[in-house]
């Protein structure tokens, strides 16, 4: 089977995320039939709010790795289902602080919709710290719709994020 291109999204906001991201950038190089291609900076970004939901939470670290990978969509989000478990990702609430957080973004140009997956991930297009972080290693993609992902992030706000720099990450 040829690999596909498999584009993940990372976020975290309990427990050191910058540290959480990190170690999971190199959990994600290291599954198995995958190879990492690769990543973004890391970026800064304010919580989403769920409506109703007053309660503060502390700010996200995000980012976005291109792999290749013969894994299917399933094998690749049980992969990933497993790595937020080792994170000890524990959570109350829809949108709730999590340590560790793992979307699969975009898998190649193929559209899924089932039960437990869908791809591209639906929240992709409505969240500048995933937008924002994927344009960066990826300025051409276009997704499964053929829209230009250039065109979707020059309507997209900024409001909220700011790459952390390198120094700072170690
Ligand atoms: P979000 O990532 O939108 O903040 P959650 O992480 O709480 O939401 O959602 C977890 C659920 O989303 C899982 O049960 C998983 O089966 C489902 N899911 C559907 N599509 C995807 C995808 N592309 N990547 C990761 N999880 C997905
Ligand atoms: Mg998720």
């Amino acid at each position: 089977m040829e690999a596909v291109s498999a584009y993940i999204g990372l976020g975290s906001n309990l427990q050191s995320p910058v540290a959480q991201v990190e170690s999971a950038l190199v959990e994600l190089a290291g599954l198995p039939h995958s190879r990492k291609v690769r990543a973004s900076s890391l970026y800064r970004s304010a919580p989403m709010v769920a409506e109703g939901d007053l309660a503060a939470q502390p700010d996200y670290v995000n980012a976005v790795v291109l792999i290749e990978t013969t894994l299917s969509p399933h094998q690749l989000l049980a992969q990933l289902q497993q790595l937020e478990q080792q994170h000890q990702r524990h959570r109350e609430r829809r949108w709730g602080p999590r340590s560790l957080d793992l979307d699969l973004l975009l898998y190649g140009d193929a559209t899924v919709v089932s039960s437990d997956l869908q791809v591209p991930h639906p929240g992709l297009c409505e969240r500048n710290f995933v937008l924002i972080p994927l344009f960066e290693i990826a300025p051409d993609l276009r997704l499964p719709d053929n829209r230009a992902l250039a065109d979707i992030v020059s309507a997209c706000s900024r409001a909220g994020l700011t790459a952390i720099p390198r120094g700072i990450c170690g």
